[in-house]
């Protein structure tokens, strides 16, 4: 099974190389319906966070599913950059809500909200501690930032014991990040690529529609199979039945080097690049 094809972590761990997405899946049925049709599809690798506020439900349609612990693997985020006190107990939280004694990845969600900008190295330092005693607990297999660019990871790269295994950023072909990109790789992180499909704004790239139809595939698929490609991990969101099959149908089809460089070309195409710094969390 394609879906079951996996990353090898800088710390050895296997990572399934497509995720879950459950941002905006509504608490109650909606994430609750949408992660158990994606297990059921053939999804091992899912991506919540606490503030979602979904992780009960993804926590209840994962125990649903029956499907062997350690046959998943599951990812959830800390949002506040409060105290190392204040983190350790956000992730006792997310693991109550979840219903498990342990995940696979804890993120930290974000690198400076505005509260913390101009302190954030010395926020993350702390929460890095807290995050660090978790592997060490046994209460997550691995840990890694989100959202992180080079003068965010620097400053973290300096204290952390334990490396980040990840960085989560937006990558799609609007929105290509190629100076974090070139760091992670740099830094033996592998990069997730969150809004794999620009939150949907990515069908407004009508370009991408002749792609599809060359490989009679739809333009979500090509556009995952790029982030593949890329050596990325995509991490499509769904509450659509039929689109949580579609964006699993990605392993049967490689995209030509002319077509890569053509979607390469896209970037800045649908408006998507963002700034970390200047998202007022
Ligand atoms: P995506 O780029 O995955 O796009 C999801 C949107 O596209 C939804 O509106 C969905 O609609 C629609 N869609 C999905 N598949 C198809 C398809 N095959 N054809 C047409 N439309 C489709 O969006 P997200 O921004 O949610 O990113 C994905 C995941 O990345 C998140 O869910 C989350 O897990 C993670 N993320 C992390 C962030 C971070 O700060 N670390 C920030 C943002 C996202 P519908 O659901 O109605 O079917």
């Amino acid at each position: 099974m394609a879906l079951t094809e996996t990353y090898t972590l800088s710390n050895g761990m296997e990572i399934p190389k497509v995720g879950f997405g459950t941002w905006q899946s509504k608490d109650g049925e909606e994430a609750y319906q949408a992660v158990k049709t994606a297990l059921e599809v053939g999804y091992r690798h899912i991506d919540t966070a606490a503030v979602y506020g979904n992780e009960e439900s993804v926590g209840r349609a994962i125990k649903d599913s029956g499907i062997a612990r350690d046959k998943l693997f599951i990812t959830t985020k800390l949002w506040d950059l409060g105290t190392t006190e204040d983190a350790r107990a956000a992730l006792d939280e997310s693991l109550e809500k979840l219903g498990l004694d342990y995940v696979d990845l804890y993120l930290i969600h974000w690198p400076n909200p505005k509260a913390f900008r101009p302190n954030f190295a010395e926020r993350n330092a702390a929460v890095w501690k807290a995050m660090e005693d978790g592997v060490k607990n046994n209460k997550v297999r691995a840990i890694g930032v989100s959202n992180f660019h080079p003068r965010h990871l620097e400053p973290l790269l300096e204290v952390a014991e334990i490396k980040p295994v990840v960085n989560q950023i937006m990558v799609n072909p609007s929105d290509q990040q190629e100076e974090v990109v070139a760091f992670n790789k740099a830094h033996d992180i592998l990069t997730e690529a969150y809004s794999p499909l620009g939150t949907g704004k990515i069908f407004a790239i009508t370009e991408l529609a002749d792609i599809a139809d060359k490989y009679e595939k739809t333009v979500a698929q090509v556009v995952l199979r790029w982030s593949l490609h890329k050596g990325y991990l995509p991490l499509p969101k769904s509450v659509t039945a039929s689109r949580i099959k579609e964006n699993a149908d990605i392993f049967d089809f490689d995209l030509s080097d002319e077509d890569i460089a053509f979607i390469d070309s896209l970037h800045g195409k649908a408006g998507l690049a963002r700034n970390p710094d200047e998202v007022n969390h």
